[in-house]
């Protein structure tokens, strides 16, 4: 038996406000337990369904290499969604994959279980995009996050600044809260508007890491760590530089683990 429970905007603001973060700077979680997609390494990829409508959107060419600057709001929606998932999907380290498919009849439902994205035309609005992830409570391990809705704001949008909200909102999706201490994170609490770059920073990446650990990427062979282990006196002992290679692979992973134990463990 599941409850549900949803994060508003003022929650995960208010989660985000109480969280404790690392002075220097980490990731920051939604809650004060993860909560994770419906994703393993075995069936990795989580499909939201779009309704094919955009907001106009203005300077084309910013993106792209100037490519798409002819297409259409929605066609071009349609590479900005890609391009958008594209970075959560490209985190070497993360499993996770996000995909999109189209359905005009799609609508915004926070009971469906669907993760959609869809454009609001309410009006009245004062912020882009506006992400509203609902999870089921699993278990001591984390909540599996069952329908996260993504609405777009019916007002005109540059692409730079638009691409930018899309990331950030797929990272609320992703299981991220806003990120205090690091403006350069996309999960930055106040980089919307001040970043033009839509590019993870390394706390992003470490968060999607955290939350979604790629096994494979622990097992490859780490070339240029094994290098690195024989430099740093490992000498010709096997064991030796497995063990340096080891502990250098394992530090990203020990270090977003602390700084997840220590934003759960603080309110
Ligand atoms: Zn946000």
């Amino acid at each position: 038996m599941s409850s549900k429970k949803s994060l508003t905007l003022g929650s995960i603001l208010f989660a985000s406000t109480m969280v404790w973060t690392a002075p220097s700077s980490a990731f920051v979680l939604l809650d004060k337990i993860p909560h994770r997609l419906a994703a393993t390494p075995e069936a990795p990829t989580v499909t939201f369904v779009w309704d094919e409508l955009a907001p106009a959107i203005e300077k084309k060419e910013d993106l792209f290499n100037g490519d798409k600057s002819g297409l259409t709001d929605v066609e071009y929606m349609g590479s900005m969604l890609q391009l958008a998932m594209d970075q959560w999907n490209e985190v070497h380290g993360s499993y996770l994959k996000m995909a999109f498919s189209r359905d005009a009849t799609i609508v915004e439902d926070s009971e469906d279980e669907v993760h959609s994205i869809t454009l609001n035309t309410s009006g009245n609005v004062t912020s882009a995009a506006f992400a509203s992830p609902n999870f089921h409570i699993d278990g001591k391990d984390g909540n599996i996050i069952s329908d996260c809705d993504i609405q777009i704001y019916d007002k005109s949008t540059d692409a730079r600044d638009f691409i930018s909200t899309l990331v950030h909102e797929l990272g609320h999706c992703v299981g991220l809260g806003h990120n205090h201490t690091n403006y350069k994170s996309i999960m930055g609490y106040a980089r919307v508007g001040q970043n033009p770059s839509y590019k993870l920073a390394a706390d992003d990446k470490a968060g999607a890491i955290w939350l979604y650990p790629d096994p494979t990427a622990i097992d490859e062979s780490p070339t240029e760590l094994v290098a690195c282990g024989v430099v740093q006196g490992a000498g010709n002992s096997g064991f030796g530089i497995k063990m340096t290679a080891g502990i250098l692979l394992a530090l990203p992973l020990l270090w977003a683990g602390l700084a997840g134990m220590s934003a759960r463990g603080r309110t």
